[in-house]
């Protein structure tokens, strides 16, 4: 691991975030910073290959291992996406009662 300012390796362990993350500070600079390599963001690319992965009824585990994401974060994914689709048929129907 590297300091994110002047790339320096001398880090050490510095406490926690509110979340309970480990923070680290860079000995040589000061600068104070959160290691990022878990949390990436999926890029737009990858979350349609995903829409389209589901749509093939693969299992999440297989899906996670062709894209490259945690099968944890597809997990949430997948929970949110399904969350929407009720909603959506709710709204609907509402309205051909009315
Ligand atoms: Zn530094």
């Amino acid at each position: 691991m590297n300091c994110p300012r002047c790339q320096s390796t001398q880090i050490i362990k510095y406490g926690h975030t509110h979340y309970g993350k480990p923070r680290f500070r860079c000995q040589d600079c000061g600068r104070q910073f959160v290691e990022q390599a878990t949390r990436q963001p999926i890029d737009e690319t990858t979350r349609q290959l995903i829409d389209k992965l589901l749509l093939e009824r693969l299992a999440l585990a297989a899906i996670a291992r062709v894209t490259g994401v945690s099968q944890r974060w597809l997990q949430l994914y997948v929970n949110q996406k399904f969350h929407q689709i009720p909603k959506a048929v709710e709204v609907t129907s509402k309205k051909k009662v009315d």
